[in-house]
Formats: structure tokens, C-alpha cells, sequence
């Protein structure tokens, strides 16, 4: 199949060798990409930088914004179309492919709206100087991006380097990508002039590597795994290109015992099964103040226990994993928990139709989970929830940080005092207080510390991040 998008037209990869495509409910095959290969990545790279020293860099920044809005609101227009897309190709129920194509299309609204408005500054000096700081894009960015929101990541990666005027070349997953080709050919029908938008498809190993080292490359965005994102951020150390890394997290839900339990305890179900847990922010430790846990624990359990599971078009509470190794690491958890008898307190059920061949795993609620087990310290990146127990607020901040991890953290009290205090001693990037904000705002600077990463996507900063500064002295006495 012709996946790669260079130029302004559709190819096969150079070598002629593809990837197969297969639905996670089923494990069926129902398609190809193509294997990208180092010489695609530098022809993508060849013609962004074209476009940005030709039509697409001249473009002022109204423009931009414009031709930004006209893609937000085509995307609408294709809003359902997409979404079977990305609900075949990744496994995840409707109403969450749904989400991601309005949030698809509200990246290029925020950003589109914002590319006229990127103002530089100015700073008071000397006598007879003026001084100002104006941002400069990088010129060409690389964009590698995960399975687990292939249509959203899209948007929230490209729309703000776009809108400071890079252009753009970006590897999508090899496990999911078809959201990714399809929005793309809506940019070029929205009239994105070639080269401005590229797409080169293929493995992490080859693609991607080849993407991450290209010295013709100013800045590297990446999500994925720690693993993968350390072997990004050295092939860009080599040609001396920052990077913006999302590496996943540990996210803890830390529920104290005057908590609002009636609005927490929805929120502790989503945020862990939204997208069968596959989710960098997802809240997938909740900790629970001693003299609540045992309450805390059975409404939970009794809540976990009326789950869901089905595939795209069931519509239930949690669809399959997005493939056989994916499936086959959150069962190595779950093993490891029966053998080392972390209590299991409620598993969802399968609902009735569901393809034995699907890489399906019940959501599953664990705990107490002891402090130093795997379980309350690694990513599963699946529908698996750990509950420990804590004493008080200084135990909480310990345990909540004690992860190499530091992307989200909820706090559900009604004490103010503990808000503030809390909020100041967690090292993590975003801190929600009495709510949970996986996937929510674009406008929300969102990004880690430690393990998770650094750098940030979304809101203004992001497209900071996808500038450089230049500072002008001009002394005129
Ligand atoms: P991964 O990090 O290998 O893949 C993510 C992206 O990086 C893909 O596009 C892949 O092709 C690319 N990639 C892989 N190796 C690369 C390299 N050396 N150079 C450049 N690009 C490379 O993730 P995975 O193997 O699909 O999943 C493994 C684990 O990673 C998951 O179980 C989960 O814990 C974590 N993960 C986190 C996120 C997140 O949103 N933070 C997303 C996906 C996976």
C-alpha cells in the first residue's frame, strides 16, 4: 500500500517491503503499510525542508492559522468516517474514537487560532538599545509517535510545530497507523502544500531510528517508551537536536478520608480504563487512606465487577489491547500477581460475541499491593488498577513519589490546606485536584519529570517548544 506521504504524493517504500495491519478485536490482517526505510526518512526530510524554505515557510502567520482552521474543521466534516478508522485499527470502543477525533480537531482550532498571536518580546537595556527576542521554528521537526492515540497524537504533535511554521515529518506506530495516513490526505486536501506534512511509515528500529539521527532533523517529538525515547534523544544528541520526550508514568489518585467519594469513585474507574489502560496519564495507583481503604476497596471491587468488555462496535467499557505482545506483557503482571498473592479483588467480564482471537485482558482491580512490588512500580500500560493503602499526608507524598515516574497525580480532599500543600510536593507535571484530567485540554501544558520525560506539548508552551529564541541588539546612538 502506498503509506508514505513525501512530497505531496503518496509512495511505497523504496525497498517495496510492507508491514501488515491487523484489527486488535480479531487479530485479523486487513492490510499493508509500507516498511519505511533511512532513505524514505531523508527523501520526507529532503522535501520539508524544501517546503519550508519555499511555500509553506513564506506563508505569514494568518495564513497559517487559516489554512490550521479549514483542516480543524474538515476534520469535523469526516468525523464519523474517522473514527471507525481509528476504532478498527487501535481496538478502542466508538465513543472513545469519537473523543479523539473531536480532540483531533480541536488541537488544529487552538493552534490555528494561535499562530497569528506567537508574540516575541521585548527587553528594556541600555541607552540608545533596543532589544528584542523573536522565535524562530526549527525549520524541519521530526514527529514519532504511539499506537495508543494515533488520530490525537497527530494533532497534538503537529498542529503547534505547524503553526510556528515548521514543516513536519512524522513516523506513526507500526502497530497503528491508518488514522494517521487518513488525516493526512485530508491536509493535502485542505491545500497543506507539499512537503509540509510528511509521512513515513515503518518500524521504530529503521523509520524511526533513521528519523530521530537525521542530521537534516532540528527538533525531535517523541512518545513512547523510556526505552525507546533514550535511544531518540542520543541519535538526536549526535546532530545536536533538542528533544521533547513523553515517556508514560505511574500516575497516582490519592484519596484522603474526607474525600468526595460519590464524584471520586467514577473518575477512578475511567482513569485507569480509559483506553483498556493504555494511556501515559492513566491513574494507575490509587491510594487510599488507611482508616477508608477497606470501604474504598469494595466499591471499587463492586464497580470493576459490572465492567465490560467487547470490541469497537459493542460500545463497552474497555476494548481489547492493541496487540499479542501487548497482551502478552499485561498477563506477565497479572502471573506475577497470582504468584506472588496480591490479592485480586473483582475482574470485568467479557461480553457475549467477543472473538477469542482478540487480545483481550479484563480490567482488573489489585490490591493492597505491597509498596516495593513491580505492580505499584512499572507501567503495565493495561486495564490494571493497584490500590495501597497510606497513612497520612506525609506517607502519601512519599509513596505517590516514590516511582521512577512523575507524569499526572490526582488529590481528592476537601481540605484546602492538604490541596495546597500536596500539589506543592508532588514532582510530577500536572496535578488535578477533586478531578482527573487523562486526555483532557488541550490548552493544559502536559508533560512529566524524572522517567516520564521532558519538555512540554499542548497549550502556548508547546509551541515554544517547537522554536528556537533569537535575541536582537540594536543600539542606535
Ligand atoms: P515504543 O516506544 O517502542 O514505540 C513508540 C514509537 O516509537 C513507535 O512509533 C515506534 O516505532 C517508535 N520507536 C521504537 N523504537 C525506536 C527507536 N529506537 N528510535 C526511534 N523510534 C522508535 O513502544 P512500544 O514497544 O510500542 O510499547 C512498549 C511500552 O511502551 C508499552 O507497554 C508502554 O508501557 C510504553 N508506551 C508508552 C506510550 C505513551 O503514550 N507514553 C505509548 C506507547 C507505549
Amino acid at each position: 500500500m502506498k503509506s508514505l506521504l513525501i512530497n505531496g504524493e503518496w509512495r511505497e517504500a523504496s525497498s517495496g517491503e510492507t508491514l501488515p495491519v491487523v484489527e486488535p478485536s480479531s487479530s485479523k490482517e486487513f492490510g499493508t503499510i509500507g516498511r519505511g526505510s533511512a532513505k524514505d526518512v531523508s527523501d520526507a526530510v529532503d522535501s520539508a525542508r524544501a517546503a519550508y524554505t519555499g511555500d509553506w515557510g513564506a506563508l505569514p502567520p494568518v495564513e497559517r492559522g487559516r489554512l490550521l482552521h479549514r483542516f480543524s474543521e474538515r476534520i469535523l466534516v469526516g468525523a464519523d468516517e474517522l473514527a471507525n478508522i481509528e476504532a478498527r485499527d487501535t481496538g478502542k470502543p466508538m465513543k472513545q474514537a469519537r473523543a479523539d477525533v473531536t480532540a483531533v480537531a480541536r488541537y488544529f482550532e487552538y493552534y490555528g487560532g494561535a499562530a497569528d498571536k506567537f508574540h516575541g518580546d521585548t527587553i528594556p537595556y541600555l541607552r540608545n538599545y533596543n532589544v528584542s527576542v523573536i522565535h524562530e521554528p526549527f525549520g524541519v521537526t521530526g514527529h514519532i509517535i504511539p499506537w495508543n492515540y494515533p488520530a490525537q497524537m497527530f494533532g497534538r504533535t503537529l498542529a503547534p510545530s505547524l503553526a510556528v511554521g515548521n514543516a513536519t515529518v512524522i513516523k506513526p506506530a507500526e502497530d497503528a497507523c491508518q488514522s494517521v495516513l487518513y488525516l493526512a490526505e485530508l491536509a493535502l486536501q485542505v491545500g497543506f502544500p507539499p512537503g509540509a506534512i510528511n509521512v513515513v511509515t515503518g518500524t521504530g528500529a529503521e523509520a524511526g531510528a533513521a528519523l530521530a539521527a537525521h542530521p537534516g532533523v532540528g527538533f525531535v517529538a517523541f512518545t513512547g517508551s523510556p526505552e525507546a525515547g533514550i535511544a531518540v534523544q542520543k541519535a538526536a544528541a549526535e546532530h545536536f537536536a533538542p528533544c521533547v520526550l513523553e515517556l508514560g508514568g505511574k500516575s497516582p489518585q490519592i484519596v484522603f478520608e474526607d474525600a468526595d467519594l460519590e464524584a471520586a469513585l467514577p473518575l477512578l474507574v475511567s482513569a485507569i480504563l480509559q483506553n483498556a489502560g493504555q494511556t501515559c496519564s492513566a491513574g494507575s495507583r490509587v491510594l487510599i487512606q488507611e482508616s477508608i481503604f477497606e470501604t474504598v476497596s469494595q466499591r471499587l471491587a463492586e464497580r470493576f465487577r459490572q465492567l465490560r468488555v467487547g470490541d469497537p462496535t459493542m460500545d463497552l467499557d474497555c476494548g481489547p489491547l492493541i496487540s499479542a505482545r501487548q497482551k502478552a506483557r499485561v498477563e506477565r503482571f497479572l502471573s506475577h500477581a497470582a504468584e506472588t498473592q496480591i490479592p485480586l479483588l473483582a475482574q470485568g467480564s467479557y461480553a457475549e460475541g467477543v472473538s477469542p482471537d482478540g487480545y483481550y485482558v479484563p480490567p482488573t482491580l489489585l490490591g493492597p499491593v505491597p509498596r516495593d512490588d513491580l505492580i505499584a512500580r512499572e507501567e503495565v500500560f493495561g486495564p490494571v488498577l493497584a490500590l495501597l493503602p497510606f497513612r497520612d499526608e506525609d506517607d502519601a507524598v512519599h509513596l505517590a513519589n516514590d516511582t521512577d515516574f512523575g507524569l499526572i497525580a490526582s488529590i481528592w480532599t476537601r481540605d484546602g490546606r492538604v490541596q495546597q500543600r500536596m500539589t506543592q510536593r508532588l514532582a510530577v507535571g500536572q496535578v488535578f485536584i477533586n478531578c482527573y484530567g487523562a486526555g483532557g485540554g488541550v490548552e493544559l501544558p502536559f508533560g512529566g519529570v524524572k522517567k516520564s520525560g521532558h519538555g512540554r506539548e499542548k497549550g502556548f508552551l508547546a509551541m515554544e517548544e517547537f522554536c528556537t529564541t533569537k535575541t536582537v541588539v540594536n543600539h542606535f546612538g
